[in-house]
């Protein structure tokens, strides 16, 4: 027992990311492959990378040569449309922006309505499609290149139902089971649906890489077991950490604890309310005692979001970290700091996302290019 726990469904526990490297069987993301990528791209490293909130992957080493030498790679991605989507949500799509910037390639965003549907008993067909357009502007508010970003709805791409077929074929029942944890109880439409979430992985001739939490890198192990016998490429992948929710840097921020989460349309002044409620800080218990001897950033929600998302400026960050450290600065500055930031984020990405109505039909992608 590590005192932590991930699976593609649960994430318990502060986790210790460099045994997850080893149980995983992943690598780390290394210096020498950041700066080939800052020198591939003749851009500065944005911060997910330089802070190393990707900190792990499979053949991104592969997808990098594979750019030098011309043969290109492509980007996919998904979300499951089960609710609002929160800031965790949304911190890994802008790193993915970045990387089809700077990269210059295609992008597959798949949105699995179909599984929410099959995965979640509470929740109707009607309703999984309904968030699959809520979160379908979000993620469009994010900035996206429509020419290159190619967004489907499971259920109306119907196309990957034929994609999927000789992949069902290569997957056995147990080898499903082991990544899902399928019961005797499970819908038999679950059952099918690790077939349909490899097929993006097949979209192109080239490699297909995956940014996303390292908790969904069992759905790709699955892929790269078969993918070579059909002729493609085994998918690579980069992983990020998760985004703590205000509570504790335990776990990940939820959708099932909404006092934890700051949701994309939450209203900035009650999302300011929340923070200032329930980020937890890593402070003294008195003001006074702060100022002796200092707060704690390691242990603190509020610092940890500037880290991963709030302050992209590191002098800064390092400022921070300092006035923390020798109590020169109180949490309720801190923490008055950080709602300022989550504010007009959420100011700006609401003003993004009232444009992104208007773009919808831009962004989806019917199976041509
Ligand atoms: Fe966290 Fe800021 Fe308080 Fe330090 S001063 S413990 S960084 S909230």
């Amino acid at each position: 027992d590590d005192g932590f726990k991930v699976t593609p469904w649960d994430v318990e526990g502060l986790v210790d990311y460099n045994r997850l490297i080893e149980e995983f069987g992943t690598s780390p993301l290394t210096d020498e492959l950041l700066e080939k990528t800052a020198q591939l791209t003749k851009s500065e490293l944005p911060l997910y990378f330089r802070r190393r909130f990707f900190f792990s992957h499979r053949d991104y080493d592969k997808v990098l040569a594979d750019y030098e030498n011309g043969k290109g790679f492509f980007l996919y991605t998904g979300r499951g449309p089960s609710g609002p989507m929160h800031i965790g949500h949304i911190i890994p799509f802008f790193a993915t922006k970045w990387l089809q910037e700077r990269f210059g390639v295609n992008l597959y965003i798949q949105i699995t309505d179909d599984e929410k549907f099959l995965f979640k008993e509470r929740l109707t067909f009607e309703d999984t499609k309904r968030w699959a357009y809520d979160n379908i502007l979000d993620i469009i508010a994010v900035g996206f290149d429509p020419d290159r970003t190619f967004i489907f709805q499971d259920s109306e791409f119907t196309k990957i139902y034929e994609m999927a077929i000789p992949i069902a074929k290569k997957i056995n029942y147990s080898m499903a089971k082991a990544v899902f944890g399928f019961t005797d109880q499970s819908k038999i439409g679950m059952i099918f649906y690790p077939a349909i979430q490899a097929a993006p992985t097949f979209f192109e001739r080239k490699r297909c890489l995956i940014p996303s939490a390292i908790d969904q890198d069992p759905y790709w192990r699955l892929q790269r077991d078969f993918a070579e016998s059909l002729g493609y490429y085994k998918t690579a992948a980069l992983h990020s950490k998760f985004v703590p929710g205000l509570m504790g840097l335990e776990g990940k921020m939820s959708a099932s604890k909404p006092e934890t989460a700051i949701y994309l349309t939450d209203d900035p002044e009650e999302a300011g309310k929340k923070l200032w409620k329930y980020a937890l800080t890593g402070g003294r218990a008195t003001a006074k005692e702060q100022r002796e001897k200092g707060g704690n950033p390691e242990k603190c929600v509020v610092f940890k979001w500037f880290e991963i998302f709030f302050e992209p400026d590191d002098k800064k960050l390092m400022e921070r970290y300092h006035a923390c450290k020798n109590g020169e600065l109180l949490c309720g500055q801190c923490k008055r700091d950080l709602i300022k930031r989550v504010q007009d984020f959420l100011r700006e990405h609401q003003r993004r996302r009232k444009e992104a109505e208007k773009k919808v039909e831009k962004f989806k992608y019917t199976g041509e290019l």
